[in-house]
């Protein structure tokens, strides 16, 4: 039996038919012991802009920091590949004591001459905040001396939650924007915010709008390059998903730029379908370009409807458990698995906001569990307690699901699988498919005995 911890409770909340959205106590730093699944403010910094393939990414803190840098996404690009080096100043005992700013301006001047970057992003890290480190006077004196720009993110790990590193990554971003050449911007065109080309994601959707007729000025950050982004204040419209990391971004665009920002998910065939719509609806003054659209959607999802339908039938009536990092991404989650047959009997997030948790109550079936800032004991708990057969997460939910003998399926960090558009559904269902039957289930202890059923 696992007990949950008093100070955790009003984090949870169970849907009960009919009754109003409860209020959730959420956006707060974690409870202390609760062991957090959560990452740290510098983590989602780096989340965000490692994408970001011709700059020069550099962890200034301790060699440990820069171990969330290797390829801790599937982040993929098209050209360069500078973004996949682990640059770190691997912060010593002496450089605690009397500053780490020489070492820090040593190796930006170093690396900056080898590898010739586009821009440099440097991440404080907890103990660059706690010895106060001027990591801005830095950045400025070296951008002076190399001509490019050397922007700060100010990420210190201990200073808020995760989202506050989304904010500090578009505060460092958004000194790029408005400082390149937009002329011959065309009226139809979007940057898409938020997508960071996982497996090559960024690719298929830049690929829809192409073909709706849609120029894509900048994808901040996904196979991103610096001039690209530069030049982004000339869209007409952004398009924002994964609103936890970038909707500060698009609030800024519009208060500056005036560029209106609607928030759009690419996971699903409904809600790519809407995103689409979203833009041709928005550019209503070319009606072909809502032609297009339409037609895009139908022939995608013609192409893909009957696999989807064999999917369906052999995972109708499973249950999932879902946790991931943005609660917009779980709303899609949860009418993906619809479409599937399947139920969502758990679900939560690290970073959802109270208008994010009543909206998930709203389109939650009764009994739904809710959970923001969830850890390993209670999703544990969960997932035993509604015996879910799919867990979908990231690279920390993983083991939690495996070690329960429960199907798992990467929605997050580590996939090497597009899921977002209309392929990346047949992808989707695909991989729950061959997670949930797979014969090895029958060999966990909670499932030994009840084999796998006749539908598999
Ligand atoms: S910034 Fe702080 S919390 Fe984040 S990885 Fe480094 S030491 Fe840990």
């Amino acid at each position: 039996m696992i007990e949950l911890l008093p100070e955790r409770r009003p984090q949870i909340v169970r849907k009960s038919d009919g009754a109003p959205a409860a209020e959730m106590a959420c956006g707060k730093a974690s409870t202390a012991g609760s062991v957090s699944q959560r990452a740290c403010v510098f983590c989602g910094s780096r989340v965000v802009l490692y994408p970001i393939c011709d700059a020069l990414h550099i962890v200034h803190g301790p060699i440990g920091c820069a171990a969330y840098t290797w390829d801790i996404r599937g982040a993929l690009s098209s050209g360069p590949q500078l973004h996949r080096n682990s640059f770190s100043t691997d912060l010593q005992e002496m450089d605690v004591i009397f500053g780490g700013e020489k070492k820090l301006e040593a190796a930006l001047l170093e690396l900056i001459a080898h590898y010739q970057p586009k821009a440099a992003f440097i991440y404080s890290t907890c103990i660059v905040g706690l010895i106060g480190d001027d990591v801005s006077a830095v950045c400025n004196r070296v951008a002076g001396k190399t001509g490019i720009p050397v922007l700060p993110v100010h990420s210190e790990g201990f200073k808020g939650t995760k989202k506050d590193g989304y904010r500090a990554a578009c505060e460092a971003v958004y000194k790029l924007a408005g400082t390149g050449d937009i002329s011959g911007i065309g009226p139809h065109s979007i940057n898409i915010l938020g997508d960071f080309n996982l497996a090559g994601e960024t690719w298929i959707i830049r690929d829809y709008y192409r073909r709706m007729g849609v120029e894509v000025v900048s994808c901040i950050t996904g196979d991103a390059r610096v001039e690209d982004i530069r030049r982004c204040h000339g869209a007409t419209l952004n398009l924002v998903q994964c609103s936890g990391s970038m909707t500060h971004l698009a609030k800024m665009m519009e208060r500056d730029y005036g560029i209106p920002f609607k928030r759009v998910s690419y996971f699903g065939i409904e809600d790519m379908s809407a995103a689409l719509y979203e833009a041709a609806t928005f550019f209503g003054d070319d009606p072909a370009i809502m032609q297009r659209a339409q037609q895009l959607v139908r022939e995608e999802i013609a192409a893909i409807y009957p696999e989807l339908q064999r999917y369906k039938q052999k995972l109708v009536g499973n249950k999932a458990a879902i946790y991931v990092g943005g609660a917009f991404k779980a709303f899609s989650l949860i009418r993906i698995l619809r479409l599937l047959g399947m139920t969502t009997a758990v679900v939560g997030s690290q970073t959802g906001d109270a208008e994010d948790y009543r909206q998930l109550q709203d389109i939650s079936d009764p009994g739904t569990i809710i959970v923001d800032d969830s850890n390993p004991l209670e999703l544990a708990k969960f997932c035993l307690e509604k015996d879910v057969d799919l867990f979908i997460g990231g690279v920390k939910e993983r083991p939690i699901a495996y070690k329960l003998g429960i199907g798992f399926c990467d929605h997050n960090h580590e996939r090497k699988e597009p899921l977002a558009g209309f392929v990346g559904m047949l992808n989707f269902a695909r991989e729950v498919y061959a997670s949930v039957a797979s014969p090895v289930w029958q060999f966990a202890p909670r499932r030994a005995g009840r084999g796998l059923g006749s539908r598999f």
